[in-house]
């Protein structure tokens, strides 16, 4: 469904932060879980799939056509990205829904309203979105983005500040989505213990580079059992080292330096 090739980028500003040479794909009806420790890079990452940065080189296509200016309108009306800032914080929530849900001729309201409705929010509030604490914020912008029917869902540690009555309700509704709809799923998160389970893949990112990507079974290999924990713990190199199994194409063969 979006297959990244050879993607490199580099921040202009002080940081000098790179990314390195990044090959993955997601399939549809497909959960990865981009792991890494703080400053690796996930969220450039996913800025550079969703075509908020451009690769300095390298290419990201979305089934078959290659995301550029030219294209990247019609790639947004099928891709949703959660985690960044969606609407504006000096309008309330409705305002906010009312205008952007005309951009996008998808969005359905009746859903949006029973998605917000479990997450315990007002779809009317008076509140202003700055007023929004920052769980409720997280739990509007799911459920508008999942109101869009999107086919490819870039999620930037969407489970962080979610309550734990929400954060099954969304794993649940998400996984469903996965199932019935076959959505495509990349979601970046440090709460591994939630998301492993759900999992159909995972890439390893360590210094802007990806260190590991594949089946989650063959990334973990013989190391199953093992917290899911290790892997992204010790990317700096000072534990013990894990040699996932044998990756077959299309799955790229990664070695993953733990
Ligand atoms: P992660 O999501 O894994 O925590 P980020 O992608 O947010 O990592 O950041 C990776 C690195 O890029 C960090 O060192 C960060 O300081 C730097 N960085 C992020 N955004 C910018 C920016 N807009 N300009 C310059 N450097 C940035």
């Amino acid at each position: 469904m979006i297959e990244a090739k050879n993607i490199e980028f580099k921040y202009k500003a002080a940081s000098g932060f790179f990314v390195n040479d990044i090959t993955l794909d997601i399939s549809e009806g497909q959960i990865c879980c981009l792991l890494g420790k703080n400053g690796c890079g996930k969220t450039t990452l996913l800025k550079l799939l969703y075509g908020m940065l451009t690769p300095s080189s390298g290419s990201i296509y979305y089934k078959g056509r290659k995301i550029c200016a030219a294209t990247l309108s019609q790639y947004h009306e099928e891709v949703g990205f959660v985690g960044h800032c969606w609407c504006n914080e000096s309008l309330t929530l409705e305002h906010n829904v009312g205008f952007l849900s005309l951009l996008y001729p998808s969005f359905d309201r009746k859903y949006y309203e029973s998605l917000l409705k479990k997450a315990g929010i007002e779809a009317d509030s008076d509140k202003v979105f700055s007023a929004f604490s920052a769980g409720e914020k997280i739990k509007s912008e799911i459920a508008f983005v999942l109101a869009r029917h999107p086919k490819l869902l870039l999620m930037d540690e969407p489970l962080a500040n979610l309550d734990t009555v929400f954060k099954t309700d969304i794993l649940e509704i998400l996984q469903d989505e996965v199932a019935e709809n076959g959505l495509g799923i990349l979601l970046s998160t440090h709460l591994l213990d939630e998301i492993s389970d759900i999992c159909d893949r995972i890439a390893v990112m360590d210094k802007g580079s990806l260190t590991a990507f594949g089946d989650r079974f063959e990334i973990l290999g013989e190391n199953e059992d093992k917290d899911l924990r290790d892997l992204v713990k010790n990317t700096d190199g000072s534990g013990p080292r894990i040699v996932p199994a044998e990756a077959k194409d299309p799955v790229r063969k990664a070695e993953v330096q733990i």
